[in-house]
């Protein structure tokens, strides 16, 4: 059975999270956007084995602290997909942009693409593209636990934004009924930031994307 834990990191409070497999152990971290202390606090706490690290996109605030966890746990990074490749290489960039300390440009060892699957332990985990808030944004989702990845695509009364480099808003809303609105209401989903929602929700309220705006 599929497990996790929320561990907000960054001045942005990004939605990092612990996902584990309960009957093997086994682990990913899911955008390390930086705070290694507070992740290897919860790493600990929870006893688990971290095997990979998996990203929904290349914002500094979701992938800071990859290149170094990368090489503590010598476990390999998967995603996003291979359109958010600038902003990794950008993060030197963004660091600047955002006053946050130096981070290292990575290179994944696996880009990932719609439909693919990304296991953990025994869990299996479907790939989504959604791109919009980045042109390389990937979602992560789980039909057997009805719970869902979002990164910054949707929030709970919101949407991600799109003002950045090659951000745009139409390919954004498009993602999010295409591949978000398509699954079942009563689908959970954790935000790059804030509280979790689930689908329906968001479909019957969201200011930006509900049914009756579309
Ligand atoms: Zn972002």
């Amino acid at each position: 059975m599929l497990q996790f834990r929320l561990i907000p990191v960054t001045p942005f409070q990004q939605n990092c999270s612990l996902l584990w497999c309960d009957s093997s152990q086994r682990a990913a971290v899911v955008d390390p956007g930086g705070d290694v202390d507070k992740i290897q606090a919860a790493i600990d706490e929870t006893g688990v084995i971290v095997e990979k690290i998996l990203l929904t996109h290349g914002h500094l605030d979701h992938v800071g602290a990859t290149a170094e966890m990368a090489r503590r746990f010598d476990v390999p990074i998967e995603g996003p997909q291979r359109e958010d490749a600038f902003w990794i290489q950008g993060l030197p960039m963004q660091a600047q942009m955002f006053n946050f300390p130096a981070v290292e440009i990575f290179e994944p060892q696996r880009w990932l693409e719609q439909g693919d699957k990304v296991t953990v332990g025994e869990i299996e985990l479907e790939v989504r593209h959604c791109p919009g808030h980045t042109p390389g944004h990937v979602v992560f989702y789980s039909a057997q636990d009805g719970l869902l990845w979002a990164g910054d695509v949707l929030f709970q009364g919101s949407i991600g934004r799109t003002d950045f480099p090659k951000g745009d808003h139409a390919t954004l809303i498009e993602s999010i009924h295409r591949e978000l609105f398509s699954l079942p209401d009563e689908t959970r989903f954790i935000p790059g930031h804030g509280p979790m929602s689930t689908i329906g929700a968001e479909r019957r309220s969201n200011p930006f994307v509900a049914d009756r705006y579309g």
